[in-house]
């Protein structure tokens, strides 16, 4: 492989407290060294910001609801895509668009690494294949726990290494990454009809409430000490009032010690968290609450957050939250589309427009920067849209230039036809905090590769590291007076570098990179009573036989495997 030289930028990265010293960076046989030979392809930075590849650590970028999304929406196409250069692939979709473009956007706003945040076991394969599809970017996914039949029968029970050893094996099987938790209790209840709406509320026949999913499910995860948090959308997202309940389940994870040895210290990723910041009673006296959750954030080191900015667009949310879904269809009255995936989980499809003329839209929007701007760790505190929940995710660049710019917040609520009526119901017009560079790649590098235990991989620019290297022309010592250059620089970077190749110049993809599937892959004695009763439940239960279960090798192709080793 060649090597590579990235001379004279203004290099930010805070994995070691480096912020905008002019340094090179050297690349060679795709990892980030010491040095490298005179002969190196040589990259001008000159004047330029470099910072290692992006981190997205919750997108729904792969997968059954992702397609569903496709092909339920194709109004979605209409936004103008641009036309495939030679060699490459056609791009199509905005708020749900197509594997490739999926790949080519992430990697031209200078992203690594995507965390699909929803993968529904038994549609592991069709994950998988979409996850292969998407070019450039590394990703992993993380299959859901929260209403999952086997979880929820030996929680009941308080059978924690039953439970941790049927994770172990559902997560080996179906190549994922970690615990996610989609409103627990809540989606099970949804096949009756019904949802958890408190912490308190039982899940109809198993008799375990959603504060008893959420504890077990903290410590199966420190059982297995798995390289990733316990990954949770809480009860009751998006409702006036949720705020408390919110901060009532972030409550569940003190006292619990995070064991694992991938250097996280965090227990409980907690994630969209603007849907999970409100006030008030009803829509008319909706109002922000991102002080109070912040604050308690800020002071519980256990917890890591994205935000889920709202980005005022037109978009496509799709949740594992079946029946948030169907309450958001009773207030929109757009198209509604559901499915129930057997034992373990549900989803929902509605299309959904922020706008700007409506008061709630405006209210949510300044709640996520709020919690941004509150945010006293941003190692802590990452930045996201809930992709395509809130906004796609090529909005990210825009959510930097709010966050980072006082000016390009006030313009915006400047187009809000109830301008003062956000003002009223939001601290965002008081807020004066500009973040850094320092700080954006704190929430967009070092602080999610650190919370999903990969901070040797990604997230840095240390030698040994990966060579994912983005260059993106804005000044450091002269930050451009006009924030929309923020958000261009960020969107279209001047180059990125994925594992050692120069895949973007100037916006322009040059090729397919290198590709990985991580997955972890968690050895634990086997259990024979958790073996029995998942062949039992396969040869009972399931549409499906045990052996065609397991997502075969061939779909994951150019894996990257963490091993996890639980002893007895
Ligand atoms: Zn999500």
């Amino acid at each position: 492989m060649s090597e590579i030289i990235v001379k004279g930028g203004f290099v930010i990265d805070p994995t070691r407290k480096i912020d905008g010293d002019v340094a090179d960076v050297a690349i060679k046989d795709g990892k980030i060294v010491d040095k490298v030979s005179s002969g190196a392809k040589i990259i001008d930075a000159k004047g330029k910001i470099v910072m290692a590849g992006g981190v997205d650590v919750h997108a729904h970028v792969a997968g059954p609801k992702v397609n569903v999304g496709r092909l339920f929406r194709p109004e979605d196409k209409l936004f103008k895509s641009p036309m495939a250069q030679d060699g490459f692939r056609m791009e199509s979709g905005f708020s749900v668009p197509s594997t490739f473009k999926t790949g080519y956007d992430y990697a031209r706003m200078g992203y690594a690494f995507v965390m699909e945040a929803a993968m529904p076991p038994l549609f592991t394969a069709h994950v998988h294949e979409e996850i292969h599809d998407t070019p450039i970017i590394d990703e992993a996914a993380l299959p859901v726990f929260g209403n999952n039949w086997f979880v929820m029968d030996y929680l009941k029970k308080g059978e924690i290494e039953n439970t941790a050893a049927y994770i172990a094996w559902l997560i080996r099987v179906t190549k994922g990454f970690g615990i996610k938790v989609v409103n627990p209790g809540g989606t099970a209840a949804w096949a009756w009809g019904l949802n958890c709406l408190t912490l308190n509320d039982p899940v109809p026949y198993f008799e375990i409430t959603p504060s008893e999913i959420i504890t077990g499910l903290l410590k199966a995860n420190e059982y297995l000490g798995l390289p990733h948090s316990m990954h949770i959308h809480q009860n009751d997202l998006g409702n006036p009032g949720n705020y408390q309940l919110t901060i009532d389940s972030l409550k569940l994870a003190e006292g619990v010690k995070p064991k694992n040895k991938f250097g996280r210290e965090q227990v409980m990723h907690s994630t969209h968290i603007q849907f999970h910041s409100y006030g008030g009673d009803s829509w008319a006296n909706f109002e922000s609450k991102a002080k109070e959750v912040m604050d308690y954030v800020n002071k519980n080191k256990a917890i890591t957050c994205d935000l889920g900015c709202v980005t005022l667009d037109e978009t496509t949310t799709m949740t594992a939250d079946g029946p948030f879904e169907h309450h958001l269809n009773s207030l929109n009255h757009l198209k509604w589309c559901n499915v129930d995936v057997e034992m373990e989980t549900a989803a929902g499809v509605v299309p959904y427009v922020y706008d700007k003329n409506i008061k709630v839209c405006g209210i949510q929007w300044a709640i996520g920067l709020e919690l941004g701007l509150y945010a006293k760790d941003p190692n802590r505190t990452f930045i996201s849209t809930d992709h395509p929940n809130a906004g796609p995710f090529i909005r990210y660049p825009r959510v930097i230039k709010w966050l980072m710019s006082k000016k390009a917040r006030e313009a915006t609520l400047d187009t809000f036809k109830y301008k003062d009526k956000v003002i009223a119901a939001t601290n965002i017009h008081s807020i004066d905090r500009e973040l850094t560079l320092y700080e954006i790649a704190q929430m967009t590098r070092s602080g999610p590769a650190k919370c999903l235990g990969m901070s040797n991989i990604y997230g840095g620019l240390a030698p040994g590291m990966n060579a994912d290297v983005g260059v993106f022309d804005l000044n450091y010592k002269n930050m451009p007076s006009d924030p929309e250059k923020i958000e261009q620089a960020f969107l279209r970077a001047a180059y990125f570098i994925k594992s050692g190749e120069i895949v973007v110049r100037d916006g322009d993809i040059l090729g397919h990179g290198h590709k990985k599937t991580i997955w972890v892959n968690v050895k634990m004695p086997e259990n024979p009573q958790v073996m029995r009763d998942i062949t039992q439940s396969f040869t009972k239960d399931y549409t499906v036989g045990i052996d065609n279960y397991p997502v075969h090798d061939y779909l994951a192709p150019h894996p990257f495997v963490i091993n996890v080793d639980v002893e007895a």
